[in-house]
């Protein structure tokens, strides 16, 4: 422990969202050109000893958290769903192979999640009311997502990144909890960004929360917690705690880059996270969330994002 890390009475109470969207290390958005779908079966997995670490970590700070699962995964892996349900996670759906929401039309999408979610709570014995999108890819070219999500009865949905990125983001959303469909109950609850004078930074995980260090996530999330009064939602993948994973070398520098950068610190950077702010699961956090959700449709965007 570090000396000048504030005593545990100094955590802001406010429960934030804990997440893991589990795929295997080949089966990321950066790979996706370099490793083909039809190959992944061939490919040795990693998942099952990357998850076993996590759910160590998650037991030593005796935090829950939500598993956003592949399909894929889950039907390849029932036992290492099992270890997850048993140490009291939540299992939610991360589509069944990692295609991104906007490559389908929504007939596709309702089969895709309809399959997903049918694989996760066979393996899990309990019911899936969560998802989230790979890539966050829920935005403006899929209104039908949400609508689709809400006819077949999910909670809530943790899809969307309110922010411009490369590869994916949706500038006009809330950054908070809200109701996509008016008559529904579905919340979405967006992945964390920081407000940094007018400026969104993108605050919740990923390649930034490896690339940056430490103490600007431990900023954002006290930005969040305590000037704004809400939880924040982090995600992570099994693959970020595995330094020994495989090389691609045939993909591009720009995606190696990313996705190897700050491998070996991740797991010491997660134990501090998980011990210095509160964490809860994703279904809780949407039940926290509901009364304070907004309606948002995306059609008036450009009225809603001013406030
Ligand atoms: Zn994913």
């Amino acid at each position: 422990m570090h000396g000048t890390v504030p005593a545990s009475n100094d955590k802001p109470s406010i429960i934030n969202g804990l997440s893991v969207d589990v795929e295997d290390w080949f089966q990321v958005g950066a790979f996706e050109n370099s490793i083909r779908r039809g190959d992944w079966d061939g490919i040795k997995t990693r998942v099952a000893g990357n998850i076993d670490r996590i759910l160590d970590l998650f037991a030593e700070a005796d935090v829950k958290a939500t598993f956003f699962t592949l399909g894929w995964v889950a039907e390849r892996h029932p036992a290492m769903i099992r270890w997850i349900v048993d140490a009291g996670h939540e299992i939610a759906s991360h589509g069944y192979d990692h295609a991104r929401v906007f490559t389908f039309d929504r007939a596709q999408f309702a089969e895709d999640i309809r399959k997903a979610r049918a694989i996760l709570e066979d393996a899990s014995g309990q019911r899936v009311t969560g998802y989230r999108a790979p890539s966050f890819s829920i935005d403006a070219r899929t209104p039908w997502a949400f609508e689709e999500l809400a006819e077949q009865g999910y909670a809530y949905s943790s899809s969307v990144a309110p922010i411009v990125h490369d590869h994916y983001g949706w500038r006009e959303a809330p950054r908070f909890a809200f109701r996509p469909v008016a008559d529904a109950d579905l919340v979405e609850i967006p992945v964390t960004t920081a407000m940094f004078g007018n400026r969104r930074l993108a605050a919740g995980g990923g390649g930034f929360f490896r690339v940056l260090p430490y103490a600007f996530s431990r900023w954002a999330i006290r930005q969040v917690n305590t000037n704004e009064g809400r939880p924040a939602v982090f995600y992570f993948h099994p693959w970020e705690v595995d330094p020994d994973q495989p090389r691609v070398p045939n993909a591009p520098l720009r995606s190696r880059l990313r996705h190897y950068t700050g491998l070996d610190k991740m797991a010491g950077k997660l134990g501090e996270l998980v011990r210095e702010f509160s964490w809860g699961r994703m279904d809780r956090i949407a039940r926290n969330e509901a009364a304070r959700a907004i309606v948002w449709s995306g059609e008036k965007a450009q009225l809603d994002t001013a406030a």
